[in-house]
């Protein structure tokens, strides 16, 4: 990792403190992405499967999107909160959604 990248990284999302802080010049980083599944597109594929067949459905049909991104995220986590902190996925991935959204307010 170059010395760009690693500026981009250098405080941990969890703690707010830099990551070589803590007890280990260590950190890791976890991409997250939400995804939500589209019924009515699921709905005309499951049709046409039940029309045609598996296999043929997945030549002829539209191959659209059964499911949609809705958002993601892209988190530092120092080497302490990595050891000690255990917060649910959900946490996770508002913790960085809400700071993106403090630095379009602010
Ligand atoms: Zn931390």
């Amino acid at each position: 990792m170059k010395q760009n990248e690693l500026r981009d990284k250098a405080t941990c999302n969890l703690c707010k403190n830099k990551i070589g802080a803590g007890q280990l010049p260590m950190f890791f980083t976890l991409s997250m992405k939400q995804y939500v599944i589209d019924m009515q597109a699921l709905q005309r594929h499951s049709g046409l499967e039940m029309m045609l067949n598996p296999a043929i459905a997945a030549v002829m049909g539209p191959d659209e999107d059964l499911a949609k991104e809705a958002g993601k995220t892209d988190l530092v986590i120092c080497y302490d909160c990595y050891v000690h902190k255990n917060p649910p996925l959900a946490v996770l991935f508002d913790t960085v959604v809400d700071d993106e959204v403090e630095e379009v307010e602010g």
